[in-house]
């Protein structure tokens, strides 16, 4: 059979995307590019947002406009809305987060138990979810209760990986030529908090165990981290990247967020990370207009973001996401000043994201190369990242995709840096 697989949202939906395509392969069926192509499609949706919600009921409706007659969500947004999904167009079924890491054995009738991947290595889906990087789903669900996320309520409770299966998986992305492992989950820090180990003990197995070159992070929650952390990062082959969501600068909206950090308590990480990892790129997440968020409330994160320096991030407009506990709180900030919240604090972060930029013209970075995007006379433009998470843009003479190369830093070119390969 000829199977499209499509995603929307977080890593960790790309992450089991890319799971189910080794499965649907080892099974003897073809993952191809898009719908048009296609016989069954499977969608693994979204819900962070109500815009997040509606395109996974959009990418569905295309979908079935496209001809297949046979599609199966997944995902967030159909966990929380079994019955919407099942309403959609040519919808075979729904399969909900708690089942679907049987999705392809049971969608395909096989039996779950002998169900076996392990002789395929995993290659890039084609198509738009085709990505060099490969990652690697360690952790799943999360038992903390941020008021505002809904993510919690669709993903269920913590649960880790074996060891073993991350490693196996690495193991098999490697050997399908990836460059480059990222690892991923819904609350990536509580990884191993089950039988008493750390994410620290995770990454220090995969860095002793595996041939991996460029080893990067998901998103951490800060309270999982102390300074000790980032004696990890002695090892080159870590990138010097970390993802950190802030989500707010005021201590009384993270109060009411339910957020097990401080402000003073970031800081002290933000600075012990930059005193142990060189030139350390950090990056975050911050909600603008949770409810009663206060203009002096507002002020206050907008210091602390100016403080903090972060060279990239998401800015979301408060979103009401239904079963919240933030959903059900008095003063809901006005949409309009949600907007100009988030406006003013991208501006801010979109500032000491240039300033970190500019500190590395003159430098020399290695980039994997992840997307070509034109060819004229001068050659092949390719696009990547360097291990600081700078997006990088240089010509070669030939495609080099998924390969790394050392280049040197010329220019800014807008959120890009313009470099030569050296
Ligand atoms: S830590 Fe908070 S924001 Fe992150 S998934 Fe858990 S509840 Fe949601």
């Amino acid at each position: 059979m000829k199977i499209f697989l499509d995603t929307i949202g977080c890593r960790l939906n790309q992450a089991e995307i890319e799971n189910m395509a080794r499965q649907f392969r080892s099974a003897g069926h073809e993952i191809v590019a898009n719908a048009d192509s296609a016989e069954m499609a499977v969608v693994n949706t979204c819900a962070v947002t109500t815009q997040a919600a509606s395109d996974s009921r959009s990418k569905i409706r295309n979908i079935a406009r496209a001809g297949v007659e046979q599609i199966i969500p997944t995902g967030c947004w159909t966990t929380l809305q079994p019955k919407e999904a099942l309403a959609l167009p040519n919808v075979l079924q729904v399969v909900t987060n708690d089942k679907k890491d049987f999705l392809v054995p049971n969608v395909l009738n096989l039996p779950q138990e002998t169900f076996d991947i392990e002789p395929i290595d995993r290659t890039p889906i084609p198509g738009l979810h085709r990505r060099t990087r490969a990652f690697i789903k360690v952790q799943d669900g999360c038992d903390n209760k941020c008021t505002f996320c809904v993510t919690t309520i669709a993903r269920g409770e913590s649960i880790s990986r074996p060891l073993a299966n991350v490693i196996a998986d690495i193991n098999s992305a490697l050997a399908g030529d990836s460059k480059e492992i990222v690892l991923t989950g819904v609350h990536l820090g509580s990884w191993g908090q089950e039988f008493n180990h750390h994410l620290r003990d995770l990454v220090k197995a995969i860095l002793r165990e595996t041939d991996v070159k460029r080893l990067r992070l998901s998103s951490l929650e800060p309270w999982d981290l102390d300074a000790g952390f980032f004696s990890l990062w002695e090892d080159k082959r870590l990138m010097p990247h970390l993802h950190l969501p802030l989500q707010s600068g005021s201590d009384s909206v993270l109060k009411r967020m339910l957020r097990k950090t401080t402000t003073d308590s970031f800081r002290q990480l933000v600075l012990s990370a930059r005193k142990l990892i060189p030139d350390v790129a950090i990056t975050t997440d911050i909600i603008a207009g949770f409810p009663a968020e206060t203009e002096d409330e507002f002020l206050q994160t907008l210091d602390f973001v100016n403080e903090m320096q972060f060279v990239g991030g998401h800015v979301f407009s408060y979103s009401s996401r239904a079963g919240t506990g933030a959903s059900r709180m008095k003063g809901q900030v006005k949409p309009e000043v949600r907007k100009k919240r988030n406006h003013i604090l991208q501006e801010s972060i979109a500032e000491s994201a240039k300033s970190y930029r500019q500190k590395f013209i003159g430098k020399k970075v290695s980039v994997l190369w992840e997307s070509t995007t034109e060819y004229d006379e001068f050659g092949w433009k390719m696009e990547g990242w360097s291990e600081n998470y700078l997006r990088v843009s240089a010509v070669a003479s030939s495609p080099r995709w998924n390969e790394v190369d050392k280049v040197k830093l010329l220019e800014i070119d807008g959120e890009k840096m313009k470099a030569e390969i050296i």
